[in-house]
């Protein structure tokens, strides 16, 4: 058993009873200071010790001071890391990632700490979730939350039960009204990948997303589901053309619109497609997520443009945080293996093989598998190259590796738009489709 940390963001109201509005205002504007001088000296190469020291304010409480630079940095690391994604792939329609603004348009909020730039606290009479913020020195704003029951009674939870605690909180305004985004932590207890009864390879390229589950003991075929996505693709596309469009006639505020128009679109995206991982993983017993290392193989080899495509599609990065942050809540392991050759490779005997199209073509005469779903394929490799990685055997010397006989590959499209008349309701339906009855 492994313990891991997990968090959820509480989203609140702030009902002001006591205190000025004027503070908070004050402490927003200073907030936006301290991020946008945090990332300028980041770009001039100071580190994050330099940089608190540089930014430090006396109309702003230290420990916020710290929280906020930390926010702001993770921004840099993030945009960092888009940089490099951007740089990598060869796809000239996807504009090139902008750092994080450092003018007035940069939104970084005034994040605190519990206990030291906040504090909540449970009023047994009232029944209600007291706040106090301290957005300045010795000035405090005192009243109670509101919010949807399930954000407040997340955070009773953390104010009343031992295993769950607040972490930061972060102080938002739209339209005259606080909120309050209130982080809530607790530890999970995940079991260990190699104690895992079921694996559950993952294979992900720009159009797909297969899945297959085998049972570790026999190494058959429980359930297998293949989920296309390629119309999110084009939908992406289409908010891209729209947002060069009005780039080209100056269009700036639809333009920046449209591009939270797109990114929002993504995030659903990625939540509903890791959401079926998981649910899909759910539905067996004692089961382990297995990723193939993409990075490794970016890293180690310079692959053909196949392989980048294959990586950068889809912000795949992402997309595997979201179905470990997921797992995670479910008490499922994740483990990652490295797979080279993992499409090129028979999932039945390991033999090389091509691929035709969507097809894979085993080329051993011997091997009954002449064709499978070449994606699907590539799944079966990805889980069992995590078998033969704890049962200690050499991915090389061994070529059988699953049952010969390749069931039907379910496969299920993630509508773009949403209205599609056949799209499933759930995402539970969607993993429960893949599963094999026999
Ligand atoms: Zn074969």
């Amino acid at each position: 058993m492994g313990i891991e940390e997990v968090t959820k963001t509480a989203r609140t109201r702030l009902c002001i009873e006591s205190g000025e509005r004027s503070w908070l205002k004050n402490a927003r504007y200073t907030a936006r200071d301290i991020a946008n001088d945090t990332l300028e000296l980041k770009q001039q190469g100071y580190n994050r010790t330099e940089i608190q020291k540089e930014v430090d304010r006396e109309d702003f409480l230290r420990n916020n001071k710290c929280a906020v630079v930390g926010k702001a940095l993770h921004a840099w690391d993030s945009y960092k890391e888009l940089l490099d994604w951007w740089y990598d792939q060869d796809d000239t329609n996807v504009g090139k990632p902008s750092p994080p603004a450092t003018d007035k348009k940069g939104a970084y909020p005034p994040v605190m700490a519990h206990t030291e730039g906040y504090r909540l606290t449970y009023n047994d009479e009232t029944e209600r979730v007291e706040f106090r913020v301290s957005p300045k020195p010795y000035k405090k704003v005192n009243g109670h939350l509101r919010g949807r029951p399930d954000d407040l009674s997340l955070i009773e939870k953390a104010l009343t039960e031992e295993e769950w605690s607040l972490g930061q909180a972060e102080l938002l305004y739209r339209d005259g009204v606080y909120y309050l985004h209130v982080t809530v932590k607790t530890e999970v207890k995940v079991p260990e990948p190699e104690d895992a009864d079921t694996l559950i390879g993952v294979d992900i390229n720009e159009r797909n997303i297969a899945l297959t589950a085998l049972t570790r003991e026999t190494m058959d075929t429980l359930g297998t589901l293949v989920l296309d996505y390629g119309s999110v693709k084009a939908e992406r596309q289409r908010y891209h053309t729209i947002t060069k469009r009005c780039q080209e006639h100056g269009q700036h505020s639809i333009h920046h619109q449209l591009g939270e128009k797109e990114e929002r679109y993504t995030e659903w995206i990625l939540h509903r497609l890791s959401r079926v991982v998981v649910e899909f993983a759910q539905q067996f017993s004692n089961p382990v997520i297995v990723f193939e290392d993409l990075s490794g193989i970016r890293d180690a080899i310079k692959y053909g443009t196949y392989m980048n495509r294959r990586l950068h599609k889809l912000p795949f990065h992402k997309f595997e945080q979201q179905v470990r942050y997921k797992a995670t809540w479910n008490q499922i392991p994740c483990e990652t293996v490295e797979s080279p050759y993992n499409s090129k490779a028979c999932s039945c005997c390991g033999h090389r093989g091509y691929r035709q199209g969507r097809r894979f073509c085993c080329t051993n005469d011997s091997c009954d598998v002449q064709q499978d779903h070449a994606d699907r394929n590539a799944s079966v490799n990805v889980a069992w190259r995590a078998w033969a990685k704890h049962a200690g055997i050499d991915v090389e010397s061994v070529n059988y590796r699953t049952r010969k006989t390749q069931p039907f590959v379910r496969k299920v499209s993630l509508s773009g738009s949403g209205r599609s008349v056949n799209r499933p309701t759930s995402s539970r339906e969607i993993a429960s489709r893949g599963v094999l009855t026999t």
